[in-house]
């Protein structure tokens, strides 16, 4: 899942108006964005499909830091934790995880059986309910889903702003639920789909901000 994240960052900055919109931005994001890292180091593993753009056929091989329930809200903890007390914010330490765990809820919604639960078992369970294997409704869905909870929990000032920068990356990500090429154009190479996740959640979070 991609746009459907932020959304979540709206109704907490709603809930909570002294967290910046940067810092639950990047909370929402902080799996996707430690995973391209964990990727260029080798300690996860994806295997991207050549033969196809879509979400359903990425293979997320290993991924149990960035992507596991219980391990990875523990290190959101200590990032957290880190910018609580870069930014003197003390409900940055709580509200960072509960961020970052529910990116992982998010996720169980659209993956395959693939996000592990506790992130350091070998006999951890896996979870996911794979509504990319339905791409056209997955696609409306994540849409619907992010335009909703703007339109209620956004600040008015930014609204405009936060439904034209939800389409055009919901548009940009069009071709990875409906497969409107052949073949996966972010293949090429070992790093270049993390690369593109990195720049895709980066990018957006310094354009809502500005
Ligand atoms: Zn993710």
């Amino acid at each position: 899942m991609f746009i459907g994240h932020f959304a979540i960052a709206y109704i907490i900055t709603y809930l909570y108006p002294s967290i910046p919109l940067w810092v639950a931005l990047l909370g929402v994001s902080f799996p996707d964005l430690l995973w391209p890292i964990l990727v260029f180091l080798g300690v996860e593993k994806v295997k991207v499909n050549s033969d196809s753009p879509l979400q359903k056929d990425l293979k997320f091989i290993n991924y149990p830091y960035s992507h596991s329930l219980v391990l990875s809200t523990m290190l959101a903890f200590i990032f957290g934790g880190a910018l609580s007390i870069l930014l003197n914010n003390s409900l940055i330490l709580f509200v960072f995880p509960i961020l970052s765990a529910s990116h992982w809820f998010l996720d169980v919604i659209v993956h395959q059986k693939d996000l592990p639960l506790l992130g350091f078992s070998k006999r951890d369970i896996k979870v996911g309910l794979g509504l990319w294997n339905y791409g056209k409704v997955a696609f409306i869905t994540e849409y619907i889903f992010y335009i909703i909870i703007t339109l209620i929990f956004a600040p008015t000032n930014l609204l405009p702003l936060l439904l034209i920068l939800g389409t055009i990356f919901h548009i940009l990500n069009m071709n990875s639920f409906l497969g409107i090429t052949k073949n996966n154009i972010f293949a090429k190479g070992k790093y270049t789909y993390p690369i593109i996740t990195l720049l895709g959640f980066t990018l957006f979070i310094i354009l809502a901000s500005l």
